[in-house]
């Protein structure tokens, strides 16, 4: 997704799953015309936490218009239902109100009287955090237009429509669209009518010149990123861009906005990009932390690979229902190599920090069950439950990175990943189409001076072999260097909101399962350890590393309302820690290859 889960897991969103409406035969809207959309967001709707929407359209006569939502923003590829949070929906023509139903859980049916024009008014409830998603606070809101922009059903994508905001005068209003007038924006289709997140209330907002286009960095709440937070946070994006484009030979924006929430409320940090945008959001933990210059990357990358190079199940987004793809984890894995290529290419880290990310994302990989990156990018739309969710992130990045030396090693440095990325990003999108997976292995086996990929495919892309690192990093002056440590483990997933740290997720058969942990408790303490306390795990871990199999712990958590202690049976689990090092027996062709893939340069 767009996000990028960090520490926490991301509240978990129930999907209800239908069919696919237009395919089910619900009817056609009639035709409309002259579309424009306003979003009133004032100091009184934003102490109710919600915004309102109206769309005014031209009608040709009696025929029944057909208004819908999308079912997620593109991005974050779960099933959200915006139309959930639709409240006092109403339609009317020339001042009279018109008669409404649903014929689908997000599908408005609306029957105007004759020729003329209607409005159809609706308020959103704007409580959730999401960057998906449309959050009001008294003084400002995020929204996105998959929230509060319906589509006429079955009549395409293909229509251009206006948004005006109307707001507070003193307050600020900021989005990626094309600006049309005072605090109104066009856009010419409705896939980018719904792709340009706006910002509206009390924020700061500064801008800079970087690689030669306008780069404008807007924080909620106004003070959250002063003084040298603000330093550093321009100098990664100054840092990072300009070897991002170097990878595409272009940037594909006029202006660029990094677009950044902080709130306590938060757990971790999570970005969701656009095509001359991104939204962050951000535990105050995060602020200054390694995680905001490698978000930004990895969301920046993402505006040249998934925004426009995209592969061709995308391409063009859907809005009515799940748009699997078997390539996500080129689209997110391999977005999330090249933010640590941006991080040690543009120096942000040196090439020890270059290794130790790529170990951690080993280290997730191993302790997951062997799963596919095929199987995990289609399977991500459900939120499979077993820890593998999101494994395509760190598991695709590895891809990227194995790919990335084998194709420099069959090549003798002369070609890299970089020119399979430059190389389908002209192909494809270039040519206004997504590709394919024949066309991205087509693309790679060229790359690498012919060599055939069909067997590391088979055991390692669709197939679940763990990957082989021990044959692929030599070839690039890196080993890797394993230590097993035994790791006392509780199983459980949670979440830090404002009311406390909640348990989302209890592993089967864990000392927590047994004890009777169930999601939904709120953890108060773990033996002596309070939850509240971020370094928990940590002490956790350290305190009882060396404590006997089976000794009991307390486990204090409410449940309804009620404290419970349970009893948990220490267990551990024994993890091998991988870490990427320097060989220190490197042939001076892998030396060259480890310094081209750390620089971004081929031997030409
Ligand atoms: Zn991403």
């Amino acid at each position: 997704m767009r996000t990028k889960v960090i520490l926490l897991l991301a509240p978990l969103l129930a999907g209800s799953w239908r069919s696919n409406s237009s395919a089910q035969g619900v009817a056609t809207s009639a035709p409309i015309t002259d579309i424009r959309y306003e979003v009133t967001f004032t100091r009184a709707n934003g102490e109710k936490h919600q915004v309102s929407s109206t769309m005014t359209f031209t009608v040709g006569g009696t025929e029944p218009v057909l208004l819908s939502l999308p079912e997620w923003t593109p991005g974050a590829y779960e099933i959200d239902n915006f139309a959930r949070n639709v409240a006092n929906f109403a339609a009317e023509e020339a001042g009279t109100a018109l008669s409404w139903d649903k014929v689908d859980p997000d599908t408005w049916r609306i029957r105007p009287r004759g020729v003329g024009q209607v409005t159809v008014r609706f308020d959103y409830l704007a409580d959730s955090l999401d960057n998906a998603n449309t959050w009001a606070r008294p003084d400002f809101v995020l929204f996105n237009g998959t929230n509060l922009f319906p589509y006429a059903e079955g009549r395409g994508y293909d229509f251009s429509a206006s948004v005006t905001v109307n707001t507070e005068a003193a307050w600020k209003v900021v989005t990626g669209m094309t600006p049309a007038g005072p605090r109104r924006y066009s856009a010419s289709n409705y896939h980018d009518l719904v792709d340009f997140p706006f910002f509206v209330g009390q924020f700061d907002v500064d801008s800079a010149q970087v690689s030669g286009t306008w780069v404008r960095f807007a924080t909620y709440p106004a003070g959250s990123v002063t003084g040298g937070l603000r330093v550093a946070a321009w100098a990664a994006l100054k840092l990072v861009i300009p070897v991002e484009l170097k990878v595409f030979g272009e940037v594909p924006w006029t202006t660029y906005t990094v677009m950044q929430i902080v709130d306590p409320s938060y757990g971790g940090g999570s970005g969701l990009e656009h095509q001359n945008s991104h939204v962050d959001v951000l535990g105050p933990g995060m602020v200054g932390s390694p995680v905001m210059p490698s978000l930004y990357a990895h969301e920046i990358f993402h505006a040249w690979n998934v925004k426009r190079l995209r592969p061709s199940d995308l391409w063009p987004y859907r809005y009515d229902g799940p748009q699997p793809t078997t390539l996500l984890w080129i689209s997110e894995g391999i977005t999330d190599y090249y933010a640590d290529l941006a991080e040690v290419r543009g120096g942000i880290v040196n090439p020890k920090g270059f290794y130790d990310l790529t170990s951690d994302k080993m280290s997730q990989v191993e302790v997951m069950p062997p799963t596919s990156l095929e199987d995990a990018s289609l399977s991500t739309w459900i939120h499979p439950r077993d820890g593998t969710e999101y494994i395509y992130y760190p598991k695709g990045s590895l891809a990227g990175l194995l790919l990335d030396i084998m194709i420099r090693d069959a090549s003798d440095n002369h070609s890299s990943l970089d020119d399979v990325m430059r190389t389908l990003y002209t192909a494809a999108f270039k040519n206004g189409r997504g590709f394919t997976s024949d066309e991205w292995w087509a693309t790679v086996g060229k790359a690498a001076n012919g060599k055939s990929f069909r067997d590391f495919y088979a055991r390692f892309i669709d197939g679940r072999e763990p990957f082989p690192y021990d044959q692929v990093f030599p070839l690039a002056g890196l080993r890797v260097s394993r230590d097993t440590t035994r790791v006392p483990q509780l199983g459980i997933a949670s979440l830090q909101d404002s009311a406390g740290l909640h348990v989302t997720e209890v592993i089967p058969g864990s000392a927590a399962a047994i004890a009777g942990v169930a999601p939904g408790d709120q953890l108060i303490s773990v033996g002596r350890f309070k939850a509240e306390d971020p370094n928990w795990t940590d002490q956790f871990r350290s305190q009882y590393a060396r404590q006997p199999e089976a000794t009991a712990l307390p486990v204090v958590v409410r449940r309804n309302g009620a404290e419970q202690t349970l009893t948990a049976h220490l267990r551990f689990v024994l993890r091998v820690e991988s870490r990427l090092v320097e060989d220190g027996r490197a042939s001076s062709k892998a030396k060259r290859v480890r310094a081209g893939l750390l620089t971004g340069t081929t031997t030409r």
